[in-house]
């Protein structure tokens, strides 16, 4: 069972949380493991601190210092930074379900990584 989640970003980079939105999602669905996946190649998914926005904010310029914007990069298009953060970020997480819950720990969300905004970016939730 697919369901598809289409989130707005609004930042050129941001990390959007969308725990409650697959929360929802998994309502009333019977399932041990979600499969969360994004088909997209500048933004990520990473599971993370939500309690203290810093968190998201040093692993943003964490990601910026490992692939900064301003550096002579081969691909044309001008974004080849975002292409290499969504590559060390992932598109896909699996996370435990129990009783229609996710088994996140007390300080941990999940986040759409987006590199290249503000854009729709589509979310897949595969239910196993
Ligand atoms: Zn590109």
């Amino acid at each position: 069972m697919l369901k598809i989640l289409r989130i707005k970003t609004t930042g050129k980079v941001e990390a959007k949380d969308i725990t409650d939105e697959v929360q929802k999602a998994i309502k009333g669905v019977e399932a041990r493991l979600l499969n969360i996946y994004t088909p997209h190649t500048t933004c990520g998914l990473v599971i993370n601190e939500d309690a203290d926005p810093d968190v998201m904010k040093d692993i943003i310029e964490g990601l910026e210092r490992l692939a900064p914007k301003n550096y002579p990069y081969k691909h044309r298009e001008g974004n080849a930074d975002a292409h290499i953060k969504s590559t060390i970020t992932g598109c896909s997480l699996l996370i435990p379900v129990s009783e229609g819950r996710l088994m996140l720990g007390q300080w941990q969300g999940i986040f759409l990584m987006e590199f290249d905004g503000p854009r729709e970016r589509k979310v897949y939730l595969t239910f196993i």
